[in-house]
């Protein structure tokens, strides 16, 4: 049986909660579809010692703030979660856990949305299915005969299942620099960082409420037709969280370069000497999962989908929402996300009434 709705949100994570808050300020009827069994997105699978780059307070969606955690001034991944649960609760939003949208096609004047648990009919789609579910690897020569283990971040947990090892991290954003310093100060696993270029930390009282004011600042500036004040990329991009900077100032947090390759037991260096290897995490970020999208025949470069801010440019009813700048600035942070959902949400209501 199909069921019926002015729009389908896919995907419960914070950008699904951010645009439910804002469907029902419009009055929409709205349901969102979320493929994990429990709330919080892609929070409940990130590694144990994981914190957030800004304090609670700057960490919010739309209409309820996260509250502090106690003893913590940036708070942990399970508090994220706790708090995206009581987002959904207080809301009373409904999101249907354990559902996994297939795809999205055209039917006439509306939009079909096929799960593994039945089909609905939409007047429009609101995606916001993140990119955790999309690790990338990079091609890095001889990554298939390497005989140790491989695990990306997402598979990550916690120093605990590498005691003995060496394991090489690769990468050199905060998810490289943060396993690193994890792994390094636990002092149990012998660890090597590699980035392909030099780390460039930000300064220590920068942290993500910082970069979202000066990202803001900028935004602003581009607006209202003023000179550009310059964006977040020239500040760095390894926020110094405290596990980062304790690494970093016990000197345990040194980059080497990229090794050239990957052997059966190890890796190769630029010089030809060689180190033995047990396990390479590789930290090389994400791509958007989009694979539901692919019947509306929208994909531009990079597995994108061109857009102009959430609106797809080839599908007035479709949204993307949360994936990363090019879906609006700092779509994809808890504090960011609130606007462009009001931005989609006001849209749609244009759209469909
Ligand atoms: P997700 O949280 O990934 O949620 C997507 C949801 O969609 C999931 O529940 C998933 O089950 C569901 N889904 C996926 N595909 C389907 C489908 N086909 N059908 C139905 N459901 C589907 N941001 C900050 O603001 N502060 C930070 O400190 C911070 N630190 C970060 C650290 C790391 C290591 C990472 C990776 C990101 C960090 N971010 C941070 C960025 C950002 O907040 C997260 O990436 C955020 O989780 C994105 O939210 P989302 O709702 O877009 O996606």
């Amino acid at each position: 049986m199909t069921q019926h709705t002015d729009v389908v949100v896919v995907g419960g994570g914070q950008a699904g909660l951010a645009a439910g808050y804002h469907l029902r300020r419009q009055g929409l009827d709205f349901v969102i579809l979320d493929a994990d069994p429990a709330p919080g997105g892609s929070w409940q699978h990130m590694w144990d010692s994981l914190h957030l780059f800004s304090p609670a307070q700057h960490s919010s969606l739309p209409g309820r703030l996260m509250p502090a955690q106690p003893g913590e001034t940036y708070p942990d991944a399970g508090h994220v979660v706790d708090y995206l649960t009581d987002y959904e609760k207080g809301y009373d939003l409904p999101v249907q856990h354990g559902t996994r949208v297939d795809a999205v096609r055209r039917d006439g004047e509306g939009l079909l949305v096929e799960t593994d648990t039945g089909i609905w009919r939409a007047r429009a789609v609101i995606s916001a299915t993140g990119t955790w579910s999309r690790p990338f690897l990079p091609d890095a020569p001889g990554r298939v005969v390497f005989t140790g283990r491989q695990l990306h971040t997402v598979n990550y947990r916690c120093p605990a299942d590498f005691v003995g090892q060496h394991v090489i991290v690769v990468g050199g954003g905060n998810s490289g620099a943060q396993i690193a310093a994890g792994l390094a100060l636990d002092g149990r696993v012998e660890v090597t960082w590699v980035t392909q270029r030099p780390p460039q930390f930000l300064a220590d009282d920068i942290d993500g409420h910082a970069l979202f004011d000066v990202a803001t600042a900028r935004r602003r500036a581009l607006e209202q037709g003023r000179s550009d004040t310059g964006g977040i990329a020239s500040l760095g991009d390894i926020v110094a969280v405290p596990p980062v900077r304790a690494a970093r100032d016990a000197a345990l947090l040194t980059a080497k370069p990229m090794f050239s390759q990957l052997t059966p037991g190890g890796v190769r260096w630029a010089d030809g000497s060689e180190a033995g290897v047990d396990t390479v995490i590789w930290c090389t970020g994400f791509r958007p999962a989009l694979s539901h999208l692919a019947p509306l025949n929208l994909r531009g470069t990079h597995g994108r989908i061109p857009t102009d801010g959430t609106r797809a440019l080839g599908e007035p009813r479709l949204h993307l929402l949360g994936y990363g700048d090019w879906t609006g600035p700092a779509s994809a942070t808890l504090i960011g996300v609130g606007r462009r959902a009001r931005d989609a949400a006001r849209a749609l209501t244009a759209l469909l009434r």
